[in-house]
């Protein structure tokens, strides 16, 4: 019998998905557990959405759709990033895929030689690395500090550039840290002479300060975006890319192949979230915001540090090193003893390992109750009874 692909043995497991797992399969077991591990919106995604896709399957609009995507769907990103950012995309270079992680696979897939380098922060997004390596490319990482805000060190950054660097990923407002780049920051990055990958996913959920998209800096970069966080649409699977022109016929080559295309209810749905939606979005951002506040003071009460106030997406990074520098360990041992789900901050990079994320994507009641179980762990750790 032969054994699985050594590339399938060697690509590691999306950690927080173990969590999420084990606290599932707790909860068969009757137990009670707060989640705060995954970034997935609690709110239902907007009725006028749903209505949408309802309507859309309603009409027969069950079948394949153009491999780039309903030029519909397109035209309402393309309308979206001019009305938020002033810039023009031409609908042509838009292609739709099924999520955002599937429009990181394409952009890796079009970009990386075996052995090319990409240049990303350390925290950053889980799944990063392992698209790079699973496609032969090799992750650099440039680390980011609680310091500096998580921001990165542009210097850094630039002395890590080499022959072999084929793409600077950026990710902001960024997971896990929830740190938003500014202008200035967004232009050094346009300017280092790299084509720029930059995940806009979290996109709109910033709070006291705005986003910028990197398309406002440079051409030469690539836009990954989607439904799962803003509209609260994790499990429609509906994303995007833009593109350079030149890279547009070879990726959806690749979407041809490996998926398609997106459903076609789900991008009728997705221009009703672009068009449509605008005073429920502005309701669930007022909403994570409180939620932000409630969860900053709460963990800071009950003796958990959060070095950097987050200023965009759902997360709050926390120092738990005094209560166990291995944050995998830590994380599980919170979840089997108060019932709290949460995701070890070695998920994220080496730079996050002692640290813990946050999601406030969960109701405030929930957030309060998982608070009052912390507070029992870390006084149980305290008193030297854990
Ligand atoms: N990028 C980032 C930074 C994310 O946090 C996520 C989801 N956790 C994704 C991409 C993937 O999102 P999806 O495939 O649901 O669109």
């Amino acid at each position: 019998m032969r054994n699985p692909s050594q590339r399938s043995l060697d690509i590691p497991p999306f950690i927080v998905m173990d969590v999420l797992e084990r606290a599932q399969q707790m909860e068969r077991e009757g137990r009670s557990v707060i989640h705060m591990e995954i970034g997935e919106p609690d709110f239902e995604t907007p009725e006028v959405v749903r209505q949408a896709a309802i309507a859309a399957i309603g009409k027969g609009e069950t079948k394949y759709t153009h491999s780039l995507g309903l030029l519909e769907l397109r035209e309402a990103i393309s309308e979206h990033y001019e009305l938020r950012y002033g810039v023009s995309v031409d609908p042509g270079r838009i292609i739709v895929t099924p999520g955002t992680s599937p429009a990181l696979l394409l952009i890796f897939a079009a970009l990386l030689e075996a052995g090319g380098e990409v240049l990303m922060n350390d925290p950053h997004y889980a799944c990063y690395p392992n698209f790079v390596s699973f496609l032969g490319g090799m992750p650099v990482y440039s680390p980011v500090f609680a310091q500096s805000g998580y921001l990165p060190d542009l210097d850094d950054m630039a002395g890590r550039i080499g022959p072999l660097t084929t793409a600077v990923l950026i990710n902001s407002p960024g997971n896990p840290t929830g740190a938003v780049m500014d202008e200035k920051i967004l232009e050094r990055i346009a300017d280092m002479g790299v084509p720029v990958v930059s995940d806009e996913i979290y996109h709109g959920l910033v709070y006291d300060t705005r986003e910028h998209s990197i398309l406002e800096f440079t051409e030469e970069a690539f836009v990954l975006n989607g439904f799962s966080k803003l509209y609260a649409m994790t499990g429609w699977r509906l994303g995007y890319v833009i593109a350079p022109e030149r890279f547009v016929r070879p990726m959806q080559k690749m979407q041809q192949n490996f998926f398609i295309s997106a459903a076609a209810f789900v991008q009728r749905a997705g221009i009703a979230a672009l068009r449509h939606t605008q005073t429920q979005v502005q309701d669930m951002v007022r909403t994570y915001d409180s939620r932000r506040q409630l969860l900053l003071n709460g963990l800071r009460e009950i003796g958990l540090p959060v070095p950097v106030d987050p200023r965009g997406a759902f997360y709050v990074l926390v120092d738990a090193r005094h209560l166990d520098p291995d944050s995998y360990r830590l994380a599980f041992d919170i979840l089997e003893r108060v019932g709290v789900a949460v995701t070890p901050g070695i998920d994220f990079g080496s730079a996050a390992e002692g640290h813990l994320r946050f999601s406030y994507a969960n109701s405030s009641d929930n957030l309060r109750e998982g608070i009052l179980r912390l507070s029992e762990y870390v006084s149980g750790v305290v008193n030297g009874e854990i």
